[in-house]
């Protein structure tokens, strides 16, 4: 990871890599050349470039430290060392400096998040306690309340790190500051924090990755009146995962709410005539329908409870059931070939489904299965029905179907915000930030681009604080810093977001040109970045092209870009469904007006999803920001190489001077080295000095009350006093 100037002879105690271990430690037998051998404590003979090899602090606590700013090498092998001891005693916090690493413990641990401990960090200074999420909530809240300015967390991490579970902590805590001491003033809490149950009800599902994986980004606005109590909150979501409610495949699941109502009380299941999940088209193509730990109809009432704090009245939520059952409906209406390339209803079943979800959707049955089958065809003389082949019907199908459950998706939204309500006179906010890490799949589309710029963006913005936050230690020690490089990631910004010219540009361009295919978009991508430094056209690649991004390399396949970036409803559904008797549904698709966008006109989402995180980042911006980062273990705590925010922080940290100490300390330590100037009398400043010319070491610096020194510099100290010893 990072090229650190290194003293390693033989008997040196370093870290080597290993298949299994990620690192294991040794000793040096010999060097030879640029190579070593090193006996590791396994009991294997490792023969490896001295280049790979990291010193080891011999000097480390065996309990960890919770800060990583006080290991004196700050480098991969040290970082996960420290935090595989102390997860070892289920120290799931540490700190690096102001940022809270936490690893998911993948199981309660008792009293961690109870109100005796919410109490003891009520107030306290960070490091006081024992690193925790309360703790860097608090900081937060204080800051708000002395300063008067809006504070955000930004918790961030891959899928299954346990960031949404973070998020919750943060804004129970949050709740229990702000919270009101009248039982009848708390409604406000109880709908911010109910509205977490809802959301997840209706944008989470399992995922390889996560039994509980949110398909959404979600930023919480948290508004707090001049006392510091909570006046109102709003909720900002981005990019649904629309295309689950379609397509799942093993070992997945679809949408919790699915399978919720699925395990409705018997009168609901009637009343939606639904039955066994697997009898249903979108949820029988993964065989997994139960998720062990949850009961599906314990949580199917929890959920309504959950919807009657937040304000969902009884009327609606029948409505909102009626759409999740007529989805369902929907999707078990099949198509066979008619004639040469028409599209008729399959069988008696396709005929029942398509009667039942006409009926939950309280639309004409007829029109439905014309909406399905059939387009319209516009001629300048007349309006022409065209027919759909079996493929098209159910594309036109599915398409129905994510339509109307974003919609909706969208409706829970803007309700919770309407019933928490926002408080126009709040001067402070808390933003909670939850949002996808990095994603390189085996096929990355458009969805995966999109989180991967939202990932870059964060990235940028985490870089620049981090970097702010180095320079106010070095200001406040008067050291010259003016020289260190800050390498950021604006390059590959440009390359997607830039108007005109990034890929987002191109991408709408040719969604607007109408013989385009994803075939030209590809070309004319090749042809535009061929000198891109962060753009790689993959050998023999007609459709695939990669990103260079700050995590690594992502290759992404050209074909569904171009559907996906259209925010597209086929008019006849937008039709069929604004005539709906049922006033909920028709709300959902309001008729055709000068603000909404028209109907079978081009919108991009690409566009708008840009523009969204352009106002997420004004936000940000305007906001002292605290950092989480999440970490998943596995077995041997090895990381991921994707999204591997803490190395990052490190990485950013070690531009500038990754360690320091207190003189003191450091005399302590390294006087050995030259034990003359401790006989001279000297100020402690002076003698630090004096240890670096004697060693031989410049680039250092020193403050007023520490020295500060550059990646590798304290293993040369220790390298060279372990040669004394
Ligand atoms: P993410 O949002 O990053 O994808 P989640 O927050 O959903 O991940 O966490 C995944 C799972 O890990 C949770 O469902 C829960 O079982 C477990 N988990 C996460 N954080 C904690 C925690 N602090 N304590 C106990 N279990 C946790
Ligand atoms: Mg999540």
């Amino acid at each position: 990871m990072l090229l650190i100037p290194q003293e390693i002879t033989a008997g040196s105690h370093v870290w080597v890599e290993d298949q299994e271990l990620a690192w294991v430690d040794g000793v040096v037998t010999s060097v030879n050349g640029n190579e070593a051998e090193v006996e590791t404590i396994n009991g294997n003979q490792v023969t490896t470039k001295l280049s790979k090899l990291y010193p080891k602090d011999m000097e480390a606590p065996d309990t960890g430290v919770d800060d990583m700013t006080k290991l004196s090498y700050l480098h991969e092998p040290a970082v996960l060392h420290n935090l595989a001891i102390r997860y070892g005693i289920k120290e799931i916090y540490t700190y690096c400096g102001n940022i809270l690493i936490a690893i998911n413990p993948f199981q309660a641990i008792s009293h961690l998040y109870d109100t005796k401990l919410m109490d003891s960090y009520k107030g306290a200074q960070l490091g006081d306690r024992s690193p925790h999420v309360f703790a860097i909530t608090d900081v937060a809240y204080r800051a708000m309340n002395n300063e008067g300015k809006s504070n955000s967390i930004l918790v961030s991490g891959e899928s299954g790190a346990g960031k949404t579970e973070t998020t919750k902590m943060i804004m129970r805590y949050l709740a229990y500051l702000g919270g009101h001491a009248a039982a009848e003033a708390r409604t406000v809490e109880r709908k911010v924090l109910e509205s977490n149950p809802v959301l997840e009800a209706f944008g989470n599902a399992k995922t390889v990755r996560n039994n509980n994986s949110s398909r959404f980004g979600k930023f919480v606005e948290i508004q707090f009146d001049a006392r510091g109590q909570i006046s109102g909150a709003a909720i900002r979501t981005y990019l649904l995962e629309k295309s689950r409610v379609c397509q799942i495949s093993e070992p997945e699941r679809n949408y919790h709410c699915f399978y919720l109502l699925c395990a409705a009380p018997p009168k609901e299941i009637e009343k939606y005539k639904l039955g066994d999940p697997k009898s249903f088209h979108y949820l029988n193509k993964s065989s997994c329908y139960e998720l062990v730990g949850v009961d599906d109809s314990h949580d199917y009432l929890a959920t309504k409870k959950a919807m009657d704090i937040v304000g969902i009245s009884v009327g609606e939520q029948d409505a909102i059931f009626r759409i999740v059952a007529a989805i369902l409906h929907l999707g078990n209406i099949a198509f066979a070939l008619e004639g040469e390339d028409s599209s008729v209803l399959e069988d008696d079943k396709a005929k029942f489904h398509l009667q039942v979800a006409a009926e939950l959707l309280m639309c004409d049955l007829e029109a439905l299965e014309t909406a399905l089958c059939k387009r319209n065809m516009v001629t300048p003389e007349e309006v022409i029905k065209r027919s759909l082949d079996p493929l098209g019907a159910a594309i036109s199908r599915d398409g129905l179907a994510k339509t109307i459950y974003a919609r909706l998706f969208d409706w829970l939204v803007k309700k919770i915000n309407v019933s928490i309500g926002q408080d126009p006179d709040s001067k402070c906010l808390i933003g909670v930030l939850d949002i996808y890490g990095f994603e390189s799949f085996k096929t990355s589309s458009f969805e995966q681009f999109c989180i991967n710029f939202t990932n870059e963006k964060l990235q940028q913005h985490f870089n620049q604080h981090v970097f702010k936050m180095e320079q106010s230690v070095y200001q406040e020690e008067e050291i010259d810093w003016s020289y260190i490089d800050f390498v950021d990631n604006q390059d590959v910004l440009d390359l997607i977001e830039k108007k005109p010219g990034g890929i987002i540009s191109l991408l709408d361009e040719t969604c607007m040109f109408p013989k385009s295919t994803h075939e030209t978009f590809a070309q004319k991508l090749y042809q535009t970045f061929k000198d891109h430094k962060r753009f790689v056209k993959p050998k023999l690649a007609r459709t695939e092209f990669t990103i260079v991004h700050y995590a690594g390399e992502v290759q992404y396949q050209c074909d569904q870009f171009l559907d996906k970036n259209k925010d597209y409803i086929v008019p006849e559904h937008q039709e069929l469904l604004s005539t709906s008797k049922c006033s909920f549904i028709a709300s959902l698709f309001p008729s055709l007006n000068a603000e909404t966008p028209k109907s079978g006109k081009f919108s991009s989402i690409g566009s708008r999803f840009k523009l969204q995180l352009q106002q997420l980042m004004d936000i940000l911006n305007s906001t002292e920001p605290h950092y989480i980062r999440c970490i998943k273990p596995n077995s041997d705590l090895r990381p991921e190489i994707f999204e591997n925010g803490v190395l990052e922080a490190i990485r950013v940290k070690c531009e500038g001077y990754p360690t320091n100490r207190i003189f003191s300390e450091f005399l302590e330590r390294f006087s050995i080295l030259a034990p003359e100037v401790l006989k001279e009398n000297v100020e402690e400043n002076v003698a630090c000095k004096s240890i670096m010319e004697k060693v031989g070491l410049s680039n250092y610096q020193i403050g007023k009350t520490k020295i500060f020194l550059r990646a590798g510099q304290m293993a040369e100290l220790d390298g060279r006093k372990a040669k004394l010893l």
